[in-house]
């Protein structure tokens, strides 16, 4: 019996659970990588992303090589034919793979038809595995990230004094809301030059004819474990001690603030949830830094991350078809071509989108998915775009943020209302209005900015489901206290913005 392992391109981890089987050996077990041309086709992919993942698997496949792995790397059109012919050179009688954490890997897996028997082994890359998450779930009304989280610090042992928390407290949120005033000092990211690997993939992703968006230079994404490390320690010692107080907020050209670019190696495999952890509450008790920014930090990795991969191997398969509110809009042009958007907050994100695939959370969640929301765009288009612009884009972490967080497309499964605002939000927490054509005080008249006009158009459309929301109940005063003549503008102007992108 020979046994040959798949690992697929978001496993690149020695310790992965396939590579790990007790039953097998390095010296005599086949290892299979392939980069498949038409996987990419299936959708747009950003170029960077492109050229991170390929040139993290070239960079992995040549590190267990050295490791003493017996390693074949692919670049094929499909899957199944190399797999095949390697399976067949190889007299490989049984295949392992890894999991898949993508539900659409999943239903391609079960349509090869192999040679061999397979064996997927259960996926050890997150904290909760899916039956865990289902335990937890099991019989409870609502799933809120707060209860799952604390359970996660107490189940872990992370900022904890036995049972309590360190400090007597779980969530240190309010403090971490700081708008951005004055001139922030903010610490210089670390990036890297391609090297020859990464330069030859770039080179293939700009003659390959993919359906690609954004700019493939300049690329300084890390694409080795040991970047991914750098990448981590550079985090903890410059950006972690003041990470909280400024994390909702966005300035223009600031395109990471604090955050901490992590994201892209984390769900890579290049990185472990843990040590993660681990690294952010060490410095904690070896610099006594301040608690706020920790257990905000800590709360992003240990509570969201596993929180939506668990509730994504949860819900019913068709949540990605969800469109609770119906939304129908088409996606605006300037999604894909940011120079078009003449709201300076959306041109910003989306510009900084396309030079470098990554924006952080505040931009993707009140800038690009707000304005989604409001605006009406329909849910799946709005998912398809945010999946082929994202260095970090994946099915399991796009589907419930997405889906889920941004549009409240799943009618309540994952946030208790809808993250809906107007431009006083945008003008709060960040710099965009002070630069922008529309003024962010007027919801009517020539200058009243879309975020407006949309956003009460929004309450006013939704009206009878938003009251069953007691959370979205004072704001429908608010509205109740409108004039009619003011709502019927508003109601005009966000049809007439529709109107004037794609007429029918
Ligand atoms: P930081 O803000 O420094 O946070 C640290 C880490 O926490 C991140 O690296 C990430 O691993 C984790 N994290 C925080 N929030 C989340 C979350 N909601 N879901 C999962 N992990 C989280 N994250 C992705 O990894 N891929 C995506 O494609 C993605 N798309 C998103 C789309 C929308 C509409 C929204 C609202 C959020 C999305 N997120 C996504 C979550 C989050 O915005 C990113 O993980 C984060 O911005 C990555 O940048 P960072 O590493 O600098 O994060
Ligand atoms: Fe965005 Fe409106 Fe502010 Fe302009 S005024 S930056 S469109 S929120």
């Amino acid at each position: 019996m020979t046994i040959g392992v798949w690992i697929l391109g978001d496993q690149l981890w020695s310790e992965q659970a396939a590579l790990q089987r007790r039953a097998i050996a390095k010296s005599n077990t086949p290892v299979i990588l392939i980069e498949s041309r038409q996987w990419v086709q299936v959708r747009s992919y950003h170029r960077q992303k492109l050229v991170l993942v390929w040139s993290a698997m070239r960079h992995f496949a040549e590190e267990l090589r050295t490791d003493g792995w017996s390693v074949t790397y692919n670049i094929a059109e499909e899957f199944e034919t190399p797999l095949n012919a390697w399976i067949q050179a190889e007299g490989i009688t049984e295949l392992f793979v890894m999991q898949p954490n993508d539900r659409p890997f999943v239903a391609l897996l079960r349509s090869l038809e192999l040679p061999c028997q397979l064996t997927l082994v259960p996926n050890n890359r997150f904290l909760w595995t899916a039956d865990e998450f289902g335990q937890w779930a099991k019989g409870r009304k609502n799933l809120l990230m707060e209860y799952f989280y604390r359970e996660g610090r107490q189940r872990f042992q992370v900022l904890m004094e036995g049972k309590q928390p360190i400090a007597g407290r779980w969530n240190f949120d309010k403090e971490n809301r700081k708008p951005p005033k004055g001139k922030l000092d903010t610490p210089e990211p670390l990036w890297f030059e391609p090297d020859a690997i990464t330069q030859e993939v770039m080179a293939w992703v700009q003659q390959g004819n993919f359906t690609s968006y954004g700019a493939l230079e300049p690329f300084r994404w890390g694409v080795t474990r040991s970047h991914a490390l750098q990448v981590l320690d550079t985090f903890i010692q410059t950006r972690l001690p003041t990470f909280g107080p400024y994390q909702d907020a966005m300035v223009t050209h600031e395109d990471t603030m604090w955050h901490a670019l992590l994201s892209p190696y984390l769900n890579l495999g290049l990185l472990q949830p843990m040590e993660v952890i681990a690294a952010a509450e060490q410095a904690y008790y070896d610099h006594n830094l301040s608690l706020n920014s920790i257990e905000g930090f800590i709360r992003q990795v240990l509570g969201w991350r596993e929180f939506m991969h668990g509730l994504y191997h949860h819900v019913d398969e068709d949540y990605p078809q969800r469109n609770f509110f119906d939304h129908q809009q088409p996606l605006p042009d300037f999604f894909w071509d940011a120079k078009q958007a003449d709201m300076n907050c959306l041109r910003q994100v989306l510009t900084q989108v396309e030079h470098m695939a990554y924006a952080h959370h505040i931009q993707r969640l009140m800038i690009l998915a707000n304005f989604s929301l409001i605006a009406g765009l329909n849910p799946q288009e709005v998912e398809n775009w945010f999946h082929a612009a994202f260095i970090d884009a994946y099915d399991w972490v796009m589907q419930t943020n997405v889906i889920g967080m941004g549009l409240f497309a799943d009618g309540g499964i994952l946030a208790s209302k809808p993250y809906a605002a107007s431009a006083n939000y945008v003008n709060r927490m960040s710099d965009y209005c002070k630069s922008c054509r529309y003024k962010p005080t007027q919801r009517t008249g020539e200058a009243a900015c879309p975020f407006n006009f949309f956003y009460w158009d929004f309450l006013d459309r939704h009206r009878s489901v938003l009251e069953q929301q007691g959370r979205t109940s004072f704001i429908l005063k608010n509205l109740d206290k409108m004039p009619p003549e003011e709502l019927a503008e508003i109601r005009q102007r966000a049809a007439d913005w529709h109107n004037q992108r794609s007429p029918r």
